[in-house]
């Protein structure tokens, strides 16, 4: 088999003909139409082997995370997905990777009807690439920058599952039998938080999805709101499997810490947190008042005794060190 039957074999047979897409893979290049009142929000990020997940993982979750965490982004930009190309890195040609690898990826992307419009296919060391696509009403997209002071601060979901699941699986720790399935779950099939994005276009101030942890990410909304804030850590979000293995994880410093829970954070004016409250009924991942956004700079962590603290760890940086 070589490359383009390869590409035909797997990628060509989506069976998903969107009205937007005018011409798709197979040609030098895909032509996408904007529908004059949208805007086209684009993103792409990498997942390499080692770095972002062990060689061994099951493909069928490689497949779906690798658009998950692209969608991740469209869904804290509140837009809708329209579209994604799929650049593989791969040491070979195997049949059952590329299958499972395939349906993981085509599952996510039938829930959102989202179409693969082409890519580029390598041999190397094993990495995907995923570019994604979406529109938004002009002028709607939810940005960093828009968080004011005594907006209020939310998250979507439960924080450190997914930082919890990667200890267990490094071997640092050994979640018990009964959490981690859940555990490991939350880690490998990570759900985008697209509809309540979508839902939050007239309602959040600023919006990000939580990659690199909640204490990095929501700062990378102070520093582009040029604002500070107070988090209550007795508030944040953690499920029952974390509660159960709270003392031994690190506790809510290794839940704000810790990367890849893909959740949504974002800031709400205070007139608006009603809103959130109703919309929140409709919302499996429930969501939950962390903290507000307060004028002076800096964030400050507030424990159950109302003491401040000092986080101890940092959210992860590629190139720190
Ligand atoms: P070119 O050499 O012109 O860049 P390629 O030979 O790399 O084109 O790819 C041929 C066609 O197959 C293109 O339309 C490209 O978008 C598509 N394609 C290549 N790899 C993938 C992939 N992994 N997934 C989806 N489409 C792909
Ligand atoms: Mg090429």
């Amino acid at each position: 088999m070589n490359e383009f039957d390869l590409i035909r074999t797997y990628f060509a047979s989506q069976g998903l003909a969107r009205d937007d897409v005018v011409v798709s893979l197979g040609d030098d290049a895909a032509v996408i139409a904007v529908p004059p009142d949208m805007q086209q929000v684009v993103t792409t990020d990498v997942l390499v082997a080692g770095t972002h997940f062990f060689e061994d993982t099951d493909p069928h979750s490689l497949g779906f995370k690798a658009l998950a965490v692209s969608f991740s982004d469209l869904a804290a930009m509140a837009a809708t997905p329209a579209w994604f190309t799929l650049n593989l890195t791969l040491p070979e040609i195997e049949h059952g990777w590329l299958e499972r690898f395939r349906d993981g990826l085509f599952q996510l992307a039938a829930e959102y009807q989202a179409q693969l419009v082409g890519g580029d296919t390598v041999r190397g060391p094993l990495a995907i690439g995923v570019q994604a696509g979406g529109v938004i009403p002009k002028g709607k997209a939810l940005l960093r920058s828009g968080a004011c002071p005594h907006d209020c601060i939310y998250v979507t979901g439960n924080i450190g599952d997914a930082g919890l699941a990667l200890l267990h699986k490094r071997g640092v720790l050994a979640a018990p039998e009964r959490d981690a399935p859940v555990l490991l779950a939350r880690l490998d099939y990570p759900m985008p938080r697209i509809r309540e994005g979508m839902a939050l276009r007239d309602v959040a101030s600023s919006c990000i999805d939580i990659s690199d942890g909640l204490l990095a990410d929501l700062g990378h909304i102070l520093q582009a709101s040029g604002v500070g804030a107070r988090v209550h850590v007795d508030r944040i979000p953690l499920s029952q499997a974390f509660r159960r293995n709270f003392d031994r994880a690190g506790g809510w410093e290794t839940a704000i810490a810790s990367g890849d829970d893909y959740e949504l954070c974002f800031t709400v004016p205070v007139g608006k947190a009603a809103i959130v409250q109703q919309l929140s009924a409709a919302w499996a991942c429930g969501v939950t008042h962390i903290g507000d956004i307060e004028d002076s700079l800096g964030l400050r962590l507030i424990d159950e005794q109302g003491r401040a603290r000092e986080p101890k760890l940092q959210g992860y940086d590629h190139f720190a060190g």
